[in-house]
């Protein structure tokens, strides 16, 4: 499974697909948690409710399912967009430019692109801020899968609609994620996955090994390992 440098990579996959948070970036930065943060006090004010009762219901709504966001607009009817730019209103000062990872990036020849939960302007603000925006081709994000979120199946059909993917082409993608219970929908799929290892997920990629091709402790030893550089 974590033999990265026995195949060709560059020669078996011609779409290569991105997870964002905790993917591109790494889950030691605390970012996301700053995010989820500010979702507890958006629906801390948005609903009058304490912090703790604010906690509860977007924890919740998590894992009913799989998106607080979703949650919410099912069972609460809120407008997802000044949530989603609420939320996403974080300083972005621990995120570098990443030279080392562009260079990655850019020896791939085939499609890039990024597949995330998240919105469209996060992942410009974060690709961005780390020098890596113009190497993804298409980011697909919350907005695109009518706020249906991985890993719900109907979320992969649709992101397989904009990339392009068809049952012809499915085998020559590859879908990287932190998120190992992500990964099941895509491997079903056709797809070929890579988890990004963390202790957070670690129980969940256990059980779902199956559905799980690579792995390796994050995006650049990966990719190094994969592109034999
Ligand atoms: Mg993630």
């Amino acid at each position: 499974m974590n033999n990265l440098q026995a195949m060709d990579f560059e020669k078996n996959y011609d779409y290569w697909i991105f997870d964002l948070d905790n993917t591109i970036y790494d889950f030691n930065l605390g970012l996301f948690r700053r995010i989820s943060q500010r979702m507890t006090i958006y629906i801390k004010d948005f609903f009058n409710l304490n912090h703790n009762e604010a906690l509860e219901l977007q924890k919740n709504m998590y894992k009913k399912y799989g998106l607080t966001l979703r949650g919410l607009i099912i069972e609460k009817k809120i407008d997802p967009e000044p949530f989603l730019q609420f939320v996403h209103d974080v300083d972005f000062d621990d995120l570098k430019i990443d030279n080392e990872l562009k260079k990655l990036l850019s020896k791939i020849k085939g499609h890039k692109s990024i597949y995330t939960n998240a919105s469209f302007n996060h992942a410009k603000n974060i690709l961005t801020s780390m020098g890596i925006f113009e190497e993804f081709e298409i980011i697909f994000d919350i907005k695109d899968s009518n706020y249906i979120a991985k890993p719900d199946h109907n979320s992969y059909l649709m992101m397989k609609a904009k990339l392009g993917l068809n049952d012809k082409n499915i085998n020559r993608s590859i879908f990287f994620e932190d998120t190992a219970k992500n990964l099941k929908p895509a491997s079903e799929l056709g797809m070929s996955t890579v988890w990004i290892e963390n202790d957070f997920n670690r129980d969940e990629a256990n059980i779902l090994k199956e559905y799980i091709n690579f792995t390796g402790s994050d995006i650049k030893s990966i990719l190094s390992n994969m592109l034999n550089s």
